[in-house]
């Protein structure tokens, strides 16, 4: 039987820096704790069963702590239920609460919102205008403290505090040397969290309590913000790139910024802000951060499969079709097989084309399978833990394969004690 293997042992690529750990519900962020996943809702809030719903669907995906927004009084009023919703799910998922402008007032008029959530998200710069910015700002860190809620001071480029930017801008010019307007907008991105930070633990909140972010939408403002962040702070840092945009295009800007940062050390915590397509799936998001995490070594989630591209020697689409129906069988079975078995997501599969690359990278994964090429013989070798094991041949290959895997799962993973069931 293999043992669990904890990827964020000595093994991890880099070691995380951050020296405070902010207490979320039951998950810790910074301080040596694993990156974790967040994800939002886009749901009207208002709608406390729809809310709940889509909740559950996120923490079953393997959202870690799900952000809600909370920006009417009957959407304050709802947390309360969301959260008792979940529970008699069976889902303890961390809640935060994405304030805005009227937070302060809906924080004071529904302190049974406050208690349901696990942290709040602040925007330092939609908390108010003028004189009433800090005092609003003070009021929310002042419920937060109370009910003991760490806080993310989240800053983000399209809600950059004015007056702060401004006074920048004001010292800039009286510079002999002025940054140029993009540094400007990066120094602005740092002070604004740096001085809110400063700001919260003046008004009572602990230095422990708090997380920072400054989303920006450009990668490389993003990774530029972000360094300067760990540097100036010890807070542990929430990354994400903001309005990553749809498909492709938000994927792979999310992870390009992201895997630069991680890959130094940076960044305890990250949702990845896709745009869903129109009746597209909100876990989608939660399945990005995890695949970043894994294959950047960071974590384990889910086994991964290696498949080939397909060429010129894939004539048909079943190559494609197996993949594709191995790598569905692997994330249904996932739930039962993490209660059960441990450290199964540390295994890996290879569902290859043909025989070039093939018997080469299927000796390479826990279990793996050469499909015939065009002019093979029409045979598919399964290696298994880097031996030739069998061959499957026929028209059932693809359900002789998974039950080839189930079985290497139940023979290879010991079975987990109830009472170790990871949350
Ligand atoms: S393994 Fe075979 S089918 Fe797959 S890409 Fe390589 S040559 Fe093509």
């Amino acid at each position: 039987m293999k043992a669990e293997s904890n990827v964020l042992s000595s093994e991890a690529p880099m070691p995380r820096r951050r020296t405070r750990q902010a207490v979320v519900g039951k998950v810790r962020i910074g301080g040596g704790a694993p990156v974790v996943i967040q994800s939002m809702t886009n749901t009207d809030t208002e709608d406390d069963f729809g809310t709940a719903m889509q909740v559950a669907q996120l923490a079953r995906a393997g959202s870690e702590i799900v952000r809600i927004t909370v920006n009417t009084r009957e959407a304050a009023a709802a947390v309360p239920k969301i959260r008792e919703r979940l529970l008699a799910m069976d889902i303890d998922v961390p809640l935060v609460g994405d304030f805005h402008f009227n937070g302060h007032k809906l924080l004071a008029e529904h302190p049974a919102c406050a208690e349901a959530l696990a942290k709040l998200r602040i925007n330092p710069g939609n908390v108010g205008k003028g004189a009433r910015r800090d005092e609003q700002f003070a009021q929310m860190i002042e419920v937060a403290a109370r009910y003991g809620k760490p806080v993310r001071i989240g800053v983000n480029w399209g809600s950059l505090d004015q007056s702060l930017l401004a006074r920048l801008m004001d010292e800039n010019a009286r510079r002999a040397q002025p940054k140029d307007a993009t540094a400007l907008m990066r120094e602005a991105m740092v002070a604004s969290a740096l001085e809110s930070a400063a700001k919260a633990e003046e008004y009572g909140l602990r230095g422990d309590a708090i997380v920072l972010s400054c989303k920006v939408s450009g990668v490389q403002d993003l990774i530029a913000i972000y360094r300067e962040l760990a540097v100036r702070c010890d807070y542990p840092l929430h990354l994400g790139l903001t309005e990553a945009g749809m498909g492709s295009k938000g994927i792979v800007a999310s992870t390009a910024a992201l895997s630069v940062l991680l890959q130094e050390g940076i960044g305890d915590t990250i949702r990845i802000s896709l745009t869903p397509e129109p009746n597209g799936d909100r876990t989608r998001e939660v399945i990005v951060g995890q695949e970043i995490l894994q294959t950047m070594g960071l974590r384990a989630f889910v086994p991964l499969v290696a498949a080939c591209p397909g060429c010129g020697r894939t004539t048909s689409t079943y190559f494609q079709e197996l993949a594709q129906d191995i790598q569905s069988h692997v994330r249904e079975q996932m739930p039962k097989w993490r209660l059960e078995r441990v450290g199964v997501e540390n295994m890996t599969l290879a569902v290859m084309g043909c025989v070039v690359n093939g018997p080469g990278e299927s000796k390479h994964a826990s279990i793996g399978i050469s499909l015939p090429g065009t002019g093979e013989a029409p045979v598919a070798p399964v290696y298994i833990d880097g031996e030739r094991a069998l061959t499957l041949r026929g028209n059932n290959i693809s359900a002789e394969f998974k039950a080839l895997v189930d079985a290497y799962v139940t023979r290879t993973y010991a079975a987990r004690a109830p009472e170790s069931a990871p949350e």
